[in-house]
């Protein structure tokens, strides 16, 4: 049955599952504070963090997690993580500022990224450790240290191009890092600033969801640390980076048949399943199917703190034992840097439906008030249904579910929410809200802009007790008083 509905059901938490359940109490949000409105659950965060920590306690590991703070703004995530023993990944000054300023103290801090020297300067003055991308950076580091006599400055060296068996190149090209083959300059330039750096360790971040390339890099920070050894340096740790990812889709069948069908429309053998027939990244050629799938792995059974253990109980490639164990015997603490993956089930987005208009050619048009760069789920490549909360709080009418297309409200052409056909369980009306899940990573506030002065959303960050929801605006959500998560 080629032409029955497509659906990709997101995968909900009980935390954000009860909110969706509170169609009342976010109707009421979205009147008082406009649309797109962001919301986000500080108290997810925190649980997040904490699987992260017990996949190191039981691998025997010490170590930290830092939440890179770029997946998002948002002030209450941050400041929700402060009293726990998460540490931070800030990528620029600002983050840098806000994560002091929400009381995180320099040595719970990680300094990476492209960096200024403002950044720099100000992440010497803090004792922050940085994550060091080549010399040139360890050059400026060692000079703003002596000229401002600062403390000593613990760095990180970042490494890239990990080989297997001395030959082929494993990871993916990076702009970002020292290839581990010109370590040994990059200890030469560590050996001539040993007065102000510090190496603490080594680590990566590779962009990838491929557990073959991380367990190249593993091993190969693996056998760095014993080259600073040899050297007399005293590293004790190894970053692991982040893209640990995120499981966005309850059902894997539903995912496995829209794939599917959608190398059929793109071959021509079935109706199209999007706006213009799009086929991310697919595309047919006389006849044979052409390119590459740009989406997200939407479904994914190994994900977040989940992927971390499965990494650590991997073999190491060349060594044959488990990563873990090696870390342990070792003694190297284990440094992480999830993004997304501490953000999962941590808000969603809310847009008013404005207007739904028939076509003659197919689905209808369901215009929302927000546009692409507010719920930045498709340019992240992330296919999910969004939730229909009716505003009347009505039961769905039976007739049935409806495939639309969702537009922005730019006066662009390309403003579409998303160029995917979605199946919504009825035909939405003008006031109803959609409540897009799982946006708290990346597809927040990453993309936004003031485009054609639209308004950006604002953000609330809730919280619910004994039944009942309570709600601030992000900026106003300390970890003490009546949104505080743990009493004193
Ligand atoms: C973006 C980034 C992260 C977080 O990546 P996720 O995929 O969100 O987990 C961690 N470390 C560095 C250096 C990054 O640039």
């Amino acid at each position: 049955m080629s032409d029955a509905p497509l659906h990709l059901e997101p995968r909900l938490e009980p935390r954000l599952a009860a909110l969706l359940g509170s169609a009342s109490f976010l109707h009421t949000l979205v009147a008082a504070l406009g649309s797109p409105l962001n919301i986000v659950l500080p108290e997810q965060i925190a649980e997040n963090a904490e699987r992260f920590r017990s996949v190191l306690r039981r691998h025997q590991l010490a170590g930290r997690v830092f939440f890179a703070h770029k997946a998002n703004r948002s002030s209450a995530l941050v400041r929700r993580l402060a009293p726990t023993a998460a540490a931070l990944d800030a990528a620029s000054v600002s983050e840098l500022q806000h994560a002091l300023g929400s009381g995180f103290t320099g040595d719970r801090i990680m300094a990476t990224g492209p960096k200024d020297p403002e950044f720099l300067w100000l992440a010497a003055r803090a004792g922050v450790t940085v994550n060091a991308d080549g010399a040139a950076e360890l050059e400026e580091a060692a000079r703003l240290v002596r000229a401002y006599e600062l403390p000593r400055m613990r760095v990180v060296l970042r490494l890239s191009g990990f080989e297997t068996s001395g030959a082929r190149m494993l990871s993916r090209r990076s702009r970002f890092g020292t290839t581990f083959a010109s370590l040994g300059g990059l200890l030469d330039t560590l050996e001539r600033h040993q007065d102000a750096l510090e190496p603490i360790g080594v680590g990566y971040h590779l962009d990838t969801t491929s557990l073959e390339e991380k367990t190249t890099a593993l091993e190969g920070c693996l056998r760095a640390v014993e080259e600073l050894r040899i050297r007399d340096f005293q590293p004790r740790a190894i970053d692991v980076g982040g893209g640990f990812g995120v499981n966005y889709l309850a059902r894997a069948d539903q995912w496995d048949r829209y794939t599917t069908e959608l190398t059929h429309a793109v071959m021509g053998k079935r109706p199209p399943m999007t706006w213009g027939g799009h086929g991310y990244g697919l595309r047919a050629e006389n006849g044979t199917l052409k390119g590459a799938l740009s989406l997200y792995p939407a479904h994914r059974p190994i994900a977040g703190a989940a992927y971390l253990d499965e990494l650590l109980s991997r073999p190491a490639p060349g060594l044959g034992r488990p990563l873990g164990t090696l870390l342990l015997e070792n003694l190297t603490d284990l440094y992480a840097e999830p993004g997304r993956a501490l953000t999962d089930q941590c808000g969603l987005t809310l847009g008013t439906v404005l207007e739904v208009r028939p076509t003659e050619s197919g689905e209808p048009l369901v215009r929302l008030a927000m546009n692409a760069g507010d719920v930045g789920l498709e340019d992240h490549g992330v296919l999910m249904d969004p939730v229909l909360l009716p505003r009347d709080g009505a039961a769905p009418r039976a007739d049935g579910p409806v495939g639309v297309h969702l537009m922005g409200n730019l006066c662009l052409e390309a403003d579409l929410i998303t160029r995917r056909t979605v199946f919504l369980p009825r035909l939405p009306q003008p006031g109803d809200l959609l409540a897009f899940v799982n946006t708290a990573g990346y597809c927040m506030d990453f993309t936004a802009t003031h485009a054609q002065q639209q308004p950006i959303a604002r953000k609330v960050a809730v919280r619910e007790e004994a039944g009942s929801w309570h709600w601030c605006l992000d900026e106003q959500y300390w970890p003490v008083g009546h949104m505080g998560g743990q009493q004193a």
